[in-house]
This record gives structure tokens, C-alpha cells and sequence, in this order.
């Protein structure tokens, strides 16, 4: 026998990670499928527990755990890989809110239903025109506009028509920018991104519109269609499985070039993607509270960073984070100055409800109801608002003052006269009212307290039988065509008055709508949000904004009993700069956001003792680091929400701490038993 070469060492192939999207810790290290090497971003089929599951390939295996415990990829999956800005979004995202990652990856396959295409699905669609039917700009939209189409690459209108053959050739490459576009309601912001987004489309990129609430998609939709000659895709819940699957695809192929979504499309695939824009940029609604807790505004900026493309944040009220970035001149700033066309900003007025004797049934004063009978005389619309579903917000026994409250929340029960029940409006639960009182057993004595709009409408009824009107809230309509049907009567004149929530305060445009009544406009005020009063003002704003959008004057009626609240006087000056410099001001002071960092950890469970055990456990771990300052623990507001306790620690940090490491790290000190759940808000907007 003679001696050969020394055998060589077996060739150990290289291991891939590949992510599931599952909230599993991190990625799983996998062998390749020998002789196919697989890009980053590949989606690929891979065994997983006693199944095959779909993930993505996130680079080079950890090296971690034994080659030979390691399982092969199955097979590579037919659909386009995930851009590396996409993969890079996925782990900021995940970093910064201290998720797992794959819960993040999770929100960019949508469901795992929707990867696989069925037969008959098509995917081309048809092309939105960017020239379709490009209004005449103002001047001063003009050179909004110009600004914005620049800022996309492009070139300003007097350039573009000079060289109108080389029109589609000479681009710039794109750079990250980001631009406020800050006009007051009616002065045709979306008119002027709308020319954003038309050069982006011209360049065959893909831009998204990011929208705060699915009830004001339909009537945008119709408008873009308009503008561009095609509807464009859409991402929001409302959309039917089919719909879904198939405007999944049509974007991660890049098939849908003009997208319109709710905050979750901002984590789709978007091979080429030119441009976001998002609009009302001040909504709270832009904040996901569950799952992977995040500001779809404040990604949307990330995303448009990693991509190295611009996004345009607009708003009549910017928020004061935007505000604080445009200070620190992070931020571009655009600002259309006047309502456009003959349209003027309607007037507001304050009623000091002080002033007024009123029975505990009526909510109208009399100069709300004279201004009321005036509009609908002269075949004007009006509108009332106020920020609370249902019938009363209270229910209480007039014999012991007994107040009906939620099992499981600390929270009131809210009568509904429409379904005859009291509802939480925390948890699911409901109820009829009780024939006696739980605690003093008297029959017949409850009393309803206060308003929701269920009453308002009542009084309505009753004072003015004539007037034709509807209820616009969210649990009294059914999805966005209910929401539209609303809309269209208005439009139609078939009706005289609106009384609704917050969900008639955005975006609509109803031309012969001149009054706006606020019916309490103290209501956001109260409580311990330190945003009280820049929602309060954004949101009494934007309802003002409803009145007087075209040529008839409009007037806006606000109730209060604290005429002299600040909010109330920026109101009636309409100095939102002014009252904006007060207000980040008192921020500083307090270190609160948008002057310093903030998050919540927020522990919650059944059992009181054990939720406070955890909560006193964490505060005794916290970060020694002398620039935090950590708050509680501390009973939340809401102490208990759907039968759990809750515990809160608030952490303030300056603004060039990490502090979602800082947070990461504090929490791997704990051990969480598993009938205890800790929430961790980075950058909170609830505080319940
Ligand atoms: P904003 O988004 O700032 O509230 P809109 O873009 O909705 O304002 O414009 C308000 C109204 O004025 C809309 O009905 C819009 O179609 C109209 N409008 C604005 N600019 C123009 C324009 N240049 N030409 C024609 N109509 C316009
Ligand atoms: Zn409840």
C-alpha cells in the first residue's frame, strides 16, 4: 500500500443566515443548497421545526452552531429578492424600537398568504400619466412645487420648458432630503406634491403617499385618479385577500408605480422607490401601538435615508418634532402662504360657555345654535364636532353617585343609544344598562352625563327637526365607501350638517361647508399627555380648516370654559408660530420630547403584586448613566386596561444618547416570568 497525499480537511461551505419572520431573538444560521450561491435578500424555503417556512437570506451564517447541526435550505422561492435598502430598514427598524427582527419582516411580506400568486392573478397594471391633467399653479404653489420637483431630481418648470426635448433624460441622481410642506388647510398642498410625484413617476420610479387614517383614502384616491388618469395601488386592512396579494406583487416587482397606503406600506419591497411622501405628517395615527411599536412618520424618514431618496412631510399644523428638526435646519421648509383662489381662512371665534346658563341636556349654546339656524337658512352646511363616540361618557346613579365602570379597564362605561348597550371603549366588553344600581339598589336612577356626538344629535333633533344631518364616526360608519357615501351627500347638498369625531376633521373638502362648531373644545386639554395642547391645537385647526374652503366666507365657533388657555388664545390670533416657540419651549424645560428623548417600559400582567415585583425590579436595575432620568415606577393612568395591571417607568435622555441600546441593555438585567409582558415605547405618544 503505498501513501498517498494526506486526505484534505472536508470543505466546510460557508453558512447563510437566513431571517423568518417570526419574533424570534435573531437570524438562523442554514447550509447553502450546494453548488447555488444565494445573493443577500434572497427569499428561499427553509425546513424550520417539523416545517418548511419562508425567510430571507440576511448575509453570512453566524458560525455559531456546528456545521453539523446545521439543516440545508430547501430551495430558493420564485419572487424577486429584498432590496438591501429594504434589508437595511428591516434591522434599523428592529434596533431602534428593540423588536426582534423578523417581527419586523414580518410587516414586509404582509402574510405568508399572500407570497404565493394564484393562477389567474395579474400583475401589470395599468401606468399612472404623470401629466394627465396638470392643474395651472399659483405662483406661490409654483415655486413650491419647483422646489419639491428639484429636490426629486428633477428640473424647475422655466428650466424643463426650455429644454423640453431633453425632458426625460437629464436627471440628477437622487439625494436624501427631507422637506416640510406647510400650508394652511385649502392652499393645495397635495395639488403641489402632487408635482413631486409626478416627476418621480416621469424618472419610471415608484413614489408612496403615506396617509394617517384608511376613512380618508377613498376621497384622495379619486382626486389622484383625476391628476394621474389610473387609481393608484393601494395598502391598507381594508382591502380584500385578491387585492392584496396582487398589489403585493405588482409592488415588489415594481410593476405599481404610484402607491397609496396606510403606515404599514412603508415596509414593503420596494425595488425603486423615488420618493414618500407623507401626508398630514402631524397624525397621531401615524403611531403604531402595537406589535412592533413605531412612527410611521419618523420611519418614513429613516426609509427615505437609507434609500438616499427624498420624502416630504406635509401638514397645515406640523408637528412640533418637525418643527424642532426644521429649527436645527435637519429639515427643508416649503411654505405655501395663502388658501387658494378666492377661499380665505375662516374666522374663529371663542364662546365662553361661562357666560351661558345651559340645562345639563343641552350642549348648543345660544350663539352656536343662532349661528346654526343662520347656515342652514341661507342653504349653507355646517358642521359639528366633537371628539367622543356615543351617547354620554358617563353613566352614574343619581341616588348614591354610583359611576358605571369598565371590569376590566380604569375606565367609564359610554352609553351607545344606537345599540342600546354601554360599551368600554378600551376592551370589548358591553352591557345593558342595569335595572338597579350595583351598590344602592335604587331602580330607574341613572343618569346619562356629558355628551358624545350620539347626543349632540339628539339635540340636534329636537331644537331643529328641519335639518337634515348624519353621524360621522368611526363605529357609526362602515369602512371608507360608508365614509365616502357621507362625504357625497355633502358634496350633494343632501345634507345641512355633519356631527362627528376626529375622522371628519382631515382632509375633506366640502365647499358649501361655512360653519364649524367645536362643541368642547377644552376636551383634549385634560389628562397627562405631555401633548395635550399641541394635539388640541393641531386638531381644533384642522376642524377649523373645514369652513370656508371656497368662496363663502367661513366662521368657526369654539365652546370653552377656558377662553384664556393658551391653546384657546393661539386659536383666536391664529399664531401657531408663536404658540409652537411656547410650547417647545416648556418642553425643554421639562426635558420632554421633542428637546430630549423619551421612552416607556410599561409592565403589565394580572396578578397587581407580581406586575409591581417586576416594575420595582427594573427601576432597581436601571442605567447608572448620569444623563437619564428615569421616572416611576409608577401605577400607568390607565392602571388597568382589558383585566391586566400596568406598571410605568418613563426614560428621558439628551438627544445624542442611544437610548433604544441604552433600554436593550437595561432590560437583559431582568428576567420577565412568562405571565408578565413588558412593552417597550420608544419615543411614546400614549400615555394611558
Ligand atoms: P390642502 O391639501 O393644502 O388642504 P388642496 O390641495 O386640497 O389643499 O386644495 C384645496 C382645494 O383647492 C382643492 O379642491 C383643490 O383641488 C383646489 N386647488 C388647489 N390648488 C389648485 C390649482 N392650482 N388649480 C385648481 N384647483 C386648485
Ligand atoms: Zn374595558
Amino acid at each position: 500500500m503505498t501513501s498517498g497525499p494526506a486526505t484534505p480537511p472536508p470543505i466546510v461551505p460557508p453558512t447563510v443566515r437566513v431571517l423568518l419572520p417570526l419574533p424570534l431573538a435573531d437570524a438562523y444560521d442554514y447550509l447553502p443548497i450546494p453548488g447555488n450561491t444565494l445573493e443577500s435578500g434572497t427569499i428561499v424555503s427553509v425546513p424550520f421545526g417539523p416545517r418548511q417556512m419562508i425567510g430571507v437570506v440576511w448575509g453570512v451564517g453566524s458560525g455559531g452552531v456546528p456545521t453539523a447541526k446545521l439543516k440545508s435550505i430547501t430551495a430558493p422561492v420564485d419572487l424577486p429578492a429584498l432590496p438591501d435598502a429594504s434589508r437595511a430598514f428591516v434591522d434599523w427598524v428592529a434596533n431602534y424600537t428593540v423588536t426582534p427582527p423578523g417581527a419586523v419582516l414580518k410587516m414586509t411580506f404582509g402574510s405568508m398568504k399572500l407570497l404565493k400568486p394564484k393562477k389567474n392573478d395579474v400583475f401589470s397594471l395599468p401606468q399612472p400619466k404623470p401629466d394627465f391633467h396638470q392643474p395651472k399653479l399659483s405662483e406661490d404653489q409654483r415655486k413650491a412645487a419647483d422646489i419639491l420637483i428639484e429636490k426629486c431630481g428633477g428640473q424647475r418648470s422655466v428650466v424643463r420648458e426650455k429644454n423640453s426635448a431633453s425632458l426625460t433624460t437629464d436627471h440628477r441622481p437622487l439625494t436624501f432630503s427631507v422637506t416640510l410642506l406647510d400650508g394652511v388647510t385649502g392652499s393645495g398642498k397635495t395639488e403641489v406634491f402632487c408635482e413631486a410625484i409626478a416627476e418621480c413617476l416621469r424618472q419610471g420610479k415608484q413614489a408612496l403617499v403615506l396617509l394617517p387614517e384608511i376613512a380618508m383614502t377613498a376621497a384622495l384616491i379619486d382626486r389622484f385618479a383625476a391628476r394621474f388618469g389610473v387609481q393608484p395601488t393601494q395598502w391598507h386592512s381594508e382591502l380584500g385577500e385578491k387585492q392584496r396579494r396582487i398589489n403585493w406583487h405588482a409592488i415588489m416587482r415594481g410593476e405599481a408605480k404610484f402607491i397609496v397606503g396606510a403606515r404599514s406600506a412603508l415596509f414593503l419591497a420596494y425595488p425603486d422607490l423615488g420618493l414618500i411622501v407623507v401626508d398630514e405628517e402631524h397624525e397621531a395615527a401615524y403611531k403604531q401601538e402595537e406589535g412592533v411599536i413605531y412612527h410611521g412618520r419618523d420611519m418614513a424618514v429613516v426609509r427615505a435615508h437609507l434609500g438616499q431618496i427624498p420624502v416630504i412631510l406635509s401638514s397645515a399644523t406640523p408637528s412640533l418634532e418637525t418643527m424642532f428638526n426644521v429649527q436645527h435646519k435637519k429639515y427643508d421648509h416649503v411654505v405655501l402662504h395663502e388658501r387658494f383662489g378666492k377661499a380665505s381662512m375662516p374666522k374663529i371665534e371663542l364662546v365662553d360657555l361661562r357666560k351661558y346658563k345651559m340645562t345639563a341636556q343641552n350642549f348648543i349654546s345660544p350663539p352656536l345654535f343662532e349661528a346654526l339656524q343662520k347656515t342652514i337658512a341661507d342653504k349653507q352646511q355646517a358642521m359639528l364636532f366633537l371628539n367622543r363616540r356615543g351617547y354620554a361618557p358617563l353613566t352614574l346613579c343619581r341616588a348614591c353617585g354610583h359611576r358605571l365602570q369598565c371590569p376590566n379597564c380604569t375606565s367609564w362605561m359610554i352609553e351607545h343609544k344606537s345599540s342600546h348597550r354601554l360599551q368600554c371603549h378600551h376592551c370589548d366588553y358591553s352591557m345593558k344598562l342595569p335595572d338597579k344600581c350595583p351598590t344602592c339598589s335604587a331602580e330607574g336612577r341613572f343618569a346619562a352625563c356629558g355628551p358624545g356626538v350620539e347626543r349632540v344629535a339628539e339635540e340636534i333633533k329636537t331644537r331643529l327637526p328641519n335639518a337634515r344631518f348624519a353621524i360621522m364616526a368611526s363605529d357609526t360608519l362602515d369602512g371608507p365607501k360608508a365614509a365616502q357615501d357621507l362625504v357625497n351627500q355633502m358634496a350633494n347638498q343632501e345634507l345641512d350638517l355633519l356631527i362627528g369625531t376626529q375622522i371628519m376633521a382631515k382632509g375633506y373638502h366640502f365647499p358649501r361647508l361655512t360653519l364649524v362648531g367645536v362643541v368642547d373644545a377644552d376636551l383634549g386639554l385634560a389628562g397627562g399627555d405631555p401633548r395635550a395642547a399641541e394635539r388640541t391645537f393641531q386638531l381644533l385647526q384642522q376642524v377649523a380648516g373645514r369652513s370656508g374652503r371656497a368662496e363663502d366666507a367661513g366662521r368657526v365657533l369654539l365652546q370653552t370654559t377656558a377662553p384664556d388657555h393658551p391653546v384657546m388664545k393661539a386659536l383666536l390670533k391664529g399664531d401657531r408660530d408663536a404658540f409652537m416657540a411656547a410650547e417647545l419651549h416648556e418642553r425643554e424645560a421639562y426635558h420632554l420630547p421633542p428637546a430630549w428623548r423619551l421612552a416607556s417600559i410599561t409592565v403589565s400582567g394580572a396578578d397587581a403584586r407580581q406586575v409591581i415585583a417586576l416594575a420595582d425590579q427594573l427601576a432597581a436595575a436601571a442605567p447608572q448613566d448620569q444623563k437619564l432620568r428615569v421616572l416611576g415606577p409608577a401605577p400607568a393612568p390607565f392602571a388597568m386596561l382589558r383585566g391586566r395591571y400596568r406598571h410605568r417607568l418613563l426614560i428621558q435622555a439628551p438627544r445624542n444618547i442611544n437610548l433604544s441600546l441604552c433600554v436593550r441593555q437595561w432590560l437583559a438585567l431582568v428576567k420577565t416570568p412568562r405571565n408578565l409582558r413588558i412593552l417597550v415605547d420608544i419615543d411614546p405618544y400614549s400615555f394611558l
